[in-house]
């Protein structure tokens, strides 16, 4: 498995981090989870294979996660030649196909019917579906937004959890606990500290529960650049810790 940080940024602008985004790559699976502003043409910039995702996957419906989706329909079929026609399958939490319902109005581009073949699915909050070559993906509910999941993808090998957005959460982390790469959303200072996201102390108390092999920080606010956040972090867990830049790639070797 490997595992691309498009975009480790959120909802303000940076020179540096577009919004969110990860690429998952496993066996024949190219699978997007989330695709905020500046993620598609990042992905240019990294030399990603974007006409080649076979799945995308939305952990919630804030902009910072999904206003890109549009840009990247319209690319699939204006963008290249010739235009997509590969199929693909989108995932999201319930409301997922409203969502896209409502995309479909503002923008004329209905993702479902737009010149290849997408199924879209709304998962449920705890589910898990195949994605082929005995790659899954588990959604587990976030006290984020209403409709907010995290996931998981397992090759059969490794197990990579993605936050979304989130606070602190216990069962998240248990739900979480002993994967191999744990990447956890890190937005604000202490000192900005709100009750839907994490600081760098909060991701640590969450990363003393799940014990993840490897603790990935990304969704960065820029009052966090400069901060010292491994040494943030490491108030509450001592193990392997970093921050996630755009372009971030973490090699998980094995069944690939
Ligand atoms: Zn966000
Ligand atoms: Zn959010």
């Amino acid at each position: 498995m490997i595992v691309t940080v498009l975009g480790s940024g959120a909802a303000a602008p940076s020179a540096t981090r577009v919004q969110a985004g990860v690429l998952v790559e496993a066996g024949a699976v190219r699978l997007l989870v989330d695709c905020g502003a500046g993620v598609v043409h990042r992905m240019a910039t990294l030399g990603v294979d974007w006409s080649g995702l076979t799945h995308i996957a939305l952990t919630h419906f804030h902009a910072d996660h999904l206003s890109d989706l549009v840009t990247l329909f319209v690319a699939w079929r204006y963008g290249q030649l010739p235009p997509r026609s590969a199929p693909l399958t989108l995932f999201g939490p319930p409301g997922t196909l409203g969502v896209l319902g409502r995309l479909a109005a503002a923008f004329d581009v209905d993702v479902t019917a737009y010149g290849f073949p997408v199924t879209a699915i709304e998962l449920p909050r705890r589910g898990t579906v195949p994605l082929g070559g005995g790659v899954t993906l588990a959604s587990h509910p976030v006290p984020h937004t209403p409709e907010s999941v995290a996931y998981s993808v397992s090759d059969g090998v490794h197990r990579l959890v993605v936050s979304g957005d989130t606070p602190e959460d216990e069962a998240f982390a248990d739900w979480a606990a002993g994967c191999d790469v744990l990447l956890l959303e890190c937005s604000l200072p202490e000192s900005m500290a709100v009750a839907s996201h994490l600081t760098p102390e909060g991701v640590g108390r969450m990363a003393a529960r799940a014990h993840p092999r490897r603790l990935v920080c990304t969704h960065l606010y820029p009052p966090l650049e400069g901060a010292d956040i491994p040494g943030l972090v490491a108030r509450w867990w001592s193990g392997p810790v970093m921050v996630a830049r755009d372009g971030t790639v973490l090699a998980l070797p094995g069944n690939d």
